[in-house]
């Protein structure tokens, strides 16, 4: 029997984080993003464990629809909104509500002819210069959503650059933006990511979208879980499918790029890029083998990485090995890689078993 590499997601965990939520945004509407799957840990259960919130945000229609045909019959904000006028029927058939971000979106919606009526996000580009209308052009646009039979209600929306940064110029400007751009405009808006729900409370309007932070991750630069009191909701793990002596000077691993320094053991587990683990973690990046630190030597195969088993001369075949999770923060994989820990979760892949617990 071979071993496949596992991801085990605490719903229960997830549940504590929500609480974190309520509790750094305790007047706010609650907004879970669970775009990518859920940030890799399974789009409809965590929708499911998270069923009390006001609303879901996903990017794409799809994952809309996917989570409608699995009975899922909250509030879902679709952040990429519509491209086509099939997308807007879809839209208005699931209730479905668009962020819309751009003048053309604007123009599609007053071409076309809906069932029902829509409530849709306006986004305003208050600095982040990626999506959004310009905040001089945020007003008439409102109007003219405002004023379409095709539109039940407009909510305004933002999205912050540099939030992660915990004294971010780039921020307070941003607010400031967003705040001169809809004056006077009645309406509820939205701002807040999950560093903006921990790190900006001035940030948290009517509405909050956190994503990271609900599946147990510092959303700052520099930060851990545990300073925010978020507990990780992904564990993944696999075992030891092999243990070799091999010789100081023996060459190891694709391109031979690491060289054994002694006499020694090493460990192969079964984990490697084709699962999500990342390719670039350098040599030294620690693995948990029966709850001792090993660091990964040698490049990372597809279906493998390597360990020096030096410290754990008793290690064996079928050894449990966490590659990250609880007792090992996903944020110092990522900075051993190179990347953020929403790529890696992201990256987890169809070939890894999600299994949930409540
Ligand atoms: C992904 C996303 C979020 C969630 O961001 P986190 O940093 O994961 O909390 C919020 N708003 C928008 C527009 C997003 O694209």
């Amino acid at each position: 029997m071979s071993f496949a590499v596992e991801a085990h997601i605490d719903l229960t965990a997830l549940r504590h984080n929500l609480q974190r939520v309520r509790q750094a945004a305790p007047d706010a509407k609650i907004m879970a993003v669970i775009k990518a799957n859920g940030y890799g840990h399974g789009m409809v259960q965590v929708a499911k464990a998270l069923h009390e919130v006001d609303a879901f945000a996903v990017a794409r229609l799809h994952e809309a629809l996917a989570l409608r045909q699995s009975g899922i019959e909250n509030t879902i904000a679709v952040l990429e909104g519509f491209q086509s006028a099939a997308d807007l029927d879809q839209f208005a058939r699931h209730a479905l509500q668009p962020v819309i971000h751009h003048a053309r979106q604007i123009e599609l919606l007053q071409q076309t002819r809906l069932s029902t009526p829509l409530q849709v996000w306006l986004k305003i580009d208050s600095g982040m210069h990626r999506m959004g209308v310009a905040p001089e052009n945020a007003r008439e646009c409102w109007q003219g959503l405002d004023a379409l039979g095709s539109v039940a209600a407009v909510r305004l929306m933002t999205h912050l650059a540099s939030a992660d940064v915990r004294d971010s110029k780039q921020t307070e400007q941003q607010l400031e933006t967003f705040q001169q751009a809809i004056a006077g405009i009645d309406a509820e808006t939205s701002i807040a990511n999950s560093a903006g729900v921990l790190g900006w409370t001035h940030s948290h309007s009517d509405w909050v979208r956190p994503g990271i932070m609900l599946y147990g991750v510092s959303p700052f630069c520099t930060g851990t879980a545990a300073d925010d009191d978020l507990q990780p909701v992904m564990t993944l793990s696999s075992r030891l499918i092999a243990v070799n002596h091999v010789k100081r000077g023996d060459a190891v691993g694709y391109g031979a790029s690491w060289v054994c320094p002694d006499d020694m053991p090493l460990g192969v587990v079964a984990c490697g890029y084709g699962d999500g683990y990342p390719r670039h973690a350098i040599a030294g990046t620690p693995v948990l083998l029966n709850d001792a630190c090993v660091p990964v030597v040698a490049r990372v195969s597809m279906d493998t990485i390597c360990v020096d088993l030096r410290t754990q001369p008793k290690a064996d075949i079928g050894d449990p090995v966490v590659l990250w999770g609880k007792g090992l923060p996903v944020e110092e994989i990522a900075a051993a890689a190179g990347t953020i820990p929403y790529e890696l979760l992201c990256a987890v892949s169809r070939r890894v078993n999600l299994h949930h617990q409540a």
